[in-house]
């Protein structure tokens, strides 16, 4: 019931989607229904009043297609051009899918340093609170034709710790982490066939990172071990993360209804307060941590 209550009330939402989301893992080519199903309901929750940022992957892979680079060329140069080439077909085909439910979007690259300075962060969140104001549908990626030169910074790697960073900037009530799985598990559910669900999280401890290391299965550029990291950014500043499997897209849907789907982490916020031992023995209780 709280659940489906903190949900219906996010107001400002950020969905993460993955490349394994909106490219056919077998083919590398853009999966067009599925970027159609996205682009309608994420109308929908903007149509309902909510502001919805979009941090989508993608640009690399479609890029790799687009110059028939073959997927195990993963030196930076090539990575870099590809990614040049491919953020603009990406975001020409978000244009062109949320046209149809008349919604504009916008790009927004970001790189570390563009969140790590202060006068590059506040333009960044000016600009964002302008576009939301509009109601345009940011959609942000890393500028990766650049980001990996960043030495002083470094680059976010990975788009989890970047929607994390996002959700932060934004001031988000929910970030939705669309994946390859349905969730966290306990350890790695195809080689453990003890390994459980945990269906909410209220503490990131060290024994859940350990979790999220066993439990990775690294199909995207980011395993577990990044979204535990990403939970960690953005229910620290307020939002509830949910991590749930982008292979339906109504998930999202279904998510912020508050149907008890994927995993939820709850912000620090919402958190009750309590020790590791209590966090254990609602494990035990209820199968979450
Ligand atoms: N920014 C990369 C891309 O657009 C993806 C990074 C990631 O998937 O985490 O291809």
């Amino acid at each position: 019931m709280e659940q489906m209550r903190r949900m219906n009330a996010a107001h400002r939402i950020v969905v993460k989607v993955g490349t394994t989301t909106i490219v056919h893992p077998e083919t590398g080519k853009t999966d067009f229904a599925k970027m159609e199903k996205l682009a309608r309901d994420l109308s929908d929750l903007a149509n309902q009043g909510r502001d919805v940022i979009i941090v989508s992957s993608g640009a690399i892979g479609i890029g790799r297609d687009i110059l028939h680079i073959d997927r195990d060329a993963r030196d930076n140069t090539t990575r870099q051009a590809c990614s040049a080439v491919g953020q603009g077909r990406m975001i020409m085909t978000y244009e062109k899918v949320f046209a149809e439910y008349g919604r504009v979007v916008a790009q927004v690259l970001l790189t570390k340093e563009s969140i790590a300075s202060k006068l590059p962060r506040e333009n960044a969140e000016r600009t964002f609170e302008a576009l939301l104001s509009h109601g345009v549908i940011p959609i942000v990626n890393e500028n990766d034709s650049i980001s990996t030169d960043e030495l002083e910074y470094g680059n976010f790697g990975d788009n989890d710790t970047l929607s994390a960073y996002v959700a932060k900037l934004v001031h988000a009530d929910l970030l939705i982490i669309l994946s390859d799985i349905d969730g966290l598990y306990t350890d790695d559910p195809r080689k453990n066939k003890k390994a459980f669900f945990i269906d909410e999280v209220t503490k990131i401890d060290d024994e859940l990172l350990k979790m999220g290391k066993e439990s990775s299965t690294s199909l995207g550029t980011g395993g577990m071990t990044t979204k535990l990291a990403a939970a960690q950014i953005a229910t620290r500043s307020g939002a509830d993360m949910i991590i749930v499997n982008g292979k339906d897209i109504h998930n999202i849907m279904k998510a912020v209804s508050g149907e008890n789907i994927g995993t939820i982490f709850r912000s620090r916020a919402a958190s009750p307060k309590g020790s590791p031992a209590k966090a254990k023995k609602a494990v035990a209780e209820r199968g979450s941590l």
